[in-house]
């Protein structure tokens, strides 16, 4: 069973992430949590470049500081790829096959909500590269955790990372990106109002859970 969580930053997706982690290991079912980008090793030095815009300073010899890198948008698109391939090769497909449910923060839509939404890239594009990049593996289940991203922005306790300082219109485009994915995949996608207490988010995922085990 492989779940992911989707949502702009802030509406609580890592909660419901550790909430579900522990539900299913008190089931007793193996349950691997990871997340993009930045899921493996590789994927977290592509998450620096990527969100810091920065890398180790190429002439700097052994103890390189960290220097701003231009990365054009196919280049991000394809970064972002790269990071998705090395998680499902080496993180997600091994663990479906041993049979544990994994659940990640952020997968696919990410890409198609943030990188398709009002840069050069179409989501044809960015889809089918993410299909290649995985070799077609989609989740079987797809939380949208979906609430006003000014009321979101306000609960992020961390400062802001490349993309999300990235201008005041794109948290509202990614969320209405968000939930046109959704209305396209009503069978794969559930739309959850995050806006509500915690308690009550993790009550509809959990139902939701339930008549997923029982299938
Ligand atoms: O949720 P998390 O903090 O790990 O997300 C990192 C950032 O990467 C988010 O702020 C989001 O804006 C961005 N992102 C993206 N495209 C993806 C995945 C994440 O732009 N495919
Ligand atoms: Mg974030």
């Amino acid at each position: 069973l492989f779940i992911s969580f989707e949502g702009v930053d802030g509406v609580g997706k890592t909660t419901q992430v550790k909430r579900l982690r522990r539900y299913l290991r008190d089931l007793g079912r193996e349950t691997v949590v990871t997340r993009e980008p930045g899921g493996t090793p590789l994927g977290k030095a592509i998450r620096r470049m990527l969100l810091e815009g920065v890398v180790a300073d190429p002439n700097g010899g052994k103890n390189a500081k960290s220097v701003p890198v231009d990365i054009a948008a196919r280049t991000e698109a394809l970064l972002f790829a790269a990071d998705r391939a090395q998680h499902v090769a080496e993180v997600i497909r091994p663990a479906l096959t041993r049979g544990a449910v994994v659940i990640t923060d952020r997968y696919i839509d990410s890409s198609l909500a943030y990188q398709a939404g009002g840069r050069e890239l179409t989501s044809y594009e960015i889809r089918n590269l993410s299909m290649w990049a995985t070799n077609n593996l989609l989740p079987d289940r797809t939380y949208l955790l979906d609430m006003d991203p000014a009321a979101s922005h306000a609960r992020l306790r961390h400062g802001e990372d490349r993309m999300e300082s990235a201008g005041d219109g794109f948290q509202s485009r990614t969320r209405q990106a968000f939930l046109d994915l959704a209305a396209g995949d009503p069978d794969r996608f559930r739309v959850i109002d995050a806006g509500r207490s915690v308690e009550e988010v993790w009550e509809t995922i959990q139902a939701d859970i339930d008549a997923l085990l029982a299938n």
